[in-house]
């Protein structure tokens, strides 16, 4: 079913969904599976499952010389997403991004997912991978995601780049899209921003999921400003439970955001690790209170591959 199905059904409830991270190369899916196991409880009805894409590395040759490979840490979204719904039987959202992609890779991996009946996809354009200095799209991909949408789009009106499949039967995918309540890092300002959210409605997006943010002044403004923007599309916020000292500066850092004060002074206070996580963990929950209490749609957790702390706000608040 589509998460905008799921919103409408829902009658103004708020839902709980959440964001896992493929297993990395090499390990098994069951560690993901024992790490969504303990969220079912929630009754998510949909969970999101990330796009990691390929980085460049050098490898010495055992007779001298570099070889460039390309390796993917954590491969295989599309197959993830068909083996989690079929073992949880939930509506499973697969990351789609425009980096590393072709037009026709990209109409591919759409096809996939129809085959296995997958009904949403987030269409992302995906950060810079690290050996480039800025997001390069791929020489026939897209350069934003306003255009993965456009195609996703035209795939549900029966436009395929492959004449072969123009007989096919349109796709149905529900469209989601990303948006930065602090504003993404490389727009000029909020003003620009909104603009670009809004051509990614334009293009076909139904519903939104912000990054992660821990002020809720920030979300709420944003929502206000889409809305005098005439952005009418469900928008789901995203969070994240603190969970270690050291993300007092890695997520400023990754994601771009601000850390209230009362919060940074809260972490650096406490003696280590697992009081952090208290304080990040009771500090989601009053956020996710306060979201619940203004009627947002659902509340979508970042797990970034540890739902304990996930788990325990939800448990707080189901
Ligand atoms: P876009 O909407 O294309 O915007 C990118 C930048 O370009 C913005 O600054 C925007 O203002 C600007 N812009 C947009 N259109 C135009 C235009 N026409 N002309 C000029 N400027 C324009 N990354 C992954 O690699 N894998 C994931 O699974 C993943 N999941 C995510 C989930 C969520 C909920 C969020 C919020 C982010 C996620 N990301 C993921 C990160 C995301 O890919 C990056 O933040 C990326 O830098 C921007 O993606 P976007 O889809 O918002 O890009």
């Amino acid at each position: 079913m589509k998460v905008t199905e799921h919103l409408a059904r829902a009658n103004g409830k708020t839902l709980f969904s959440f964001e896992v991270l493929p297993p990395k190369k090499g390990e098994n899916i069951q560690t993901l599976f024992s790490n969504i196991e303990p969220l079912m409880e929630f009754k998510p009805p949909f969970i999101d499952v990330t796009y990691h894409r390929e980085e460049y590395v050098y490898r010495q040759r055992p007779n001298g010389g570099l070889d460039k490979v390309t390796v993917r840490k954590r491969p295989g979204t599309v197959g993830i997403c068909a083996a989690i719904k079929g073992r949880f039987d939930v509506d499973t959202v697969p990351h789609l991004i425009c980096g590393g992609f072709s037009k026709e890779e990209t109409e591919n991996a759409l096809i996939d997912l129809h085959f296995l009946g997958i009904d949403n996809v987030l269409a992302l354009r995906g950060d810079p991978i690290k050996s480039e200095p800025g997001f390069v799209p791929h020489p026939a991909g897209h350069g934003y995601a306003s255009q993965l949408i456009g195609q996703i789009a035209a795939m549900n009106s029966g436009r395929y780049l492959d004449e072969e499949q123009q007989d096919s039967a349109a796709t149905n995918f529900c469209i989601g899209t990303a948006a930065y309540p602090e504003k993404h890092f490389e727009a000029p300002n909020h003003a620009a921003d909104l603009r670009y959210l809004k051509q990614k409605i334009d293009a076909g997006a139904e519903y939104i999921v912000t990054q992660m943010f821990f002020d809720n002044q920030q979300f709420f403004g944003f929502v206000e400003r889409c809305r005098a923007a005439g952005i009418t599309a469900p928008i789901i916020p995203g969070l994240k439970p603190l969970t270690t000292k050291k993300q007092l500066t890695m997520l400023p850092r990754t994601f771009f955001l601000n850390l209230p004060e009362e919060l940074v002074e809260a972490v650096a206070q406490c003696r280590d690790d697992a009081a952090a996580r208290e304080v990040g963990i009771d500090w989601c929950i009053q956020q996710s209170r306060e979201l619940m209490a203004a009627g947002v749609p659902s509340l979508h957790y970042y797990s970034m591959g540890k739902a304990e702390a996930v788990r325990r706000v939800a448990a707080s608040l189901f």
